[in-house]
């Protein structure tokens, strides 16, 4: 299980399904330079490490894996992992770089672990289905596993930026579910115009003058390319600032499925 450690319940999750799933789990806690396009964001990233090896142990973790930036990079890395068109949307539009150092970074620990199986929050729906396409593409031998995301009761998706909001932004930060949940009702209600649709979700977030919308686009689960007509299951995704905080949150829709 690749993280970037500042362990929460959602991490927490991946690896309850894993301890259930594996006779043996290996966490790997490491804050990947390479898939950082801000250093800022890179240099305020939560590293507490002894809280997160004591939270392993007592999730029953057999191995933590944290290495240094030495030993992953040992020298200058000439070797990248792109996987084209995946990459291209939604977060890979506005982090240049990000999914490239983030399959790179993967695959490596891949190879040095060698698990049978790897998981993945759903949270990162673009990064799940970017490392799908990778193994697949690439015949790396291990099935990858998708855990569905854990929630704050009020709908904020656990993550480990969250502890870095303020109080206040920590209060307007679940308007981007609740965006995302709009949508979610109107598709499974029969609306089928992606336009109409993201229309109805960028009003919920424009509730909060306060957060800058970075996207907000309906698109294809397995391919992450805009939909204009929805006629099968499409993920909804958002970004949003607030403040200095970057959140980011999808959901699955189907249509018709509530209706
Ligand atoms: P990170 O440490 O942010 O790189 O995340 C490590 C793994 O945990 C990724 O596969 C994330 O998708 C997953 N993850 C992060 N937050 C959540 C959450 N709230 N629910 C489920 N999985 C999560």
């Amino acid at each position: 299980m690749p993280t970037m450690g500042a362990l929460h319940a959602g991490h927490g999750r991946l690896i309850e399904t894993a301890r259930r799933e594996n006779a043996c789990v290996v966490v790997s806690l490491f804050v990947n330079p390479i898939q950082f396009d801000r250093s800022d964001d890179y240099d305020r990233y939560p590293r507490p490490i002894s809280n997160d090896v004591e939270f392993c142990s007592r999730m029953g973790v057999d191995f933590v894996f944290a290495p240094s930036i030495e030993e992953m990079y040992p020298r200058p890395q000439r070797a990248f992992v792109e996987v084209t068109e995946v990459s291209e949307r939604l977060c890979g539009q506005f982090r240049p770089g990000h999914f490239r150092g983030v399959a790179t970074v993967v695959l490596k620990l891949l190879n040095i672990v060698q698990p049978d199986r790897a998981y993945f929050g759903e949270k990162d729906a673009q990064q799940l289905a970017v490392i799908r396409r990778m193994t697949a593409d690439l015949n790396v031998p291990v099935t990858i596993v998708e855990v569905p995301t854990l929630r704050e009761s009020d709908g904020l998706a656990l993550s480990s930026r969250n502890q870095l909001l303020s109080p206040e932004e920590r209060r307007i930060a679940p308007v981007l579910s609740r965006a995302l949940e709009k949508a979610r009702d109107l598709i499974s209600t029969g609306e089928t115009r992606a336009d109409g649709i993201k229309h109805e979700s960028l009003r919920v977030l424009n509730e909060h003058p306060e957060i800058r919308v970075e996207y907000l686009e309906i698109v294809g689960p397995e391919d992450m390319q805009l939909v204009d007509e929805i006629t099968g299951p499409v993920r909804v995704a958002g970004a949003i600032w607030i403040g200095k905080i970057r959140l980011i949150d999808n959901i699955l829709c189907v249509p018709g499925a509530g209706g």
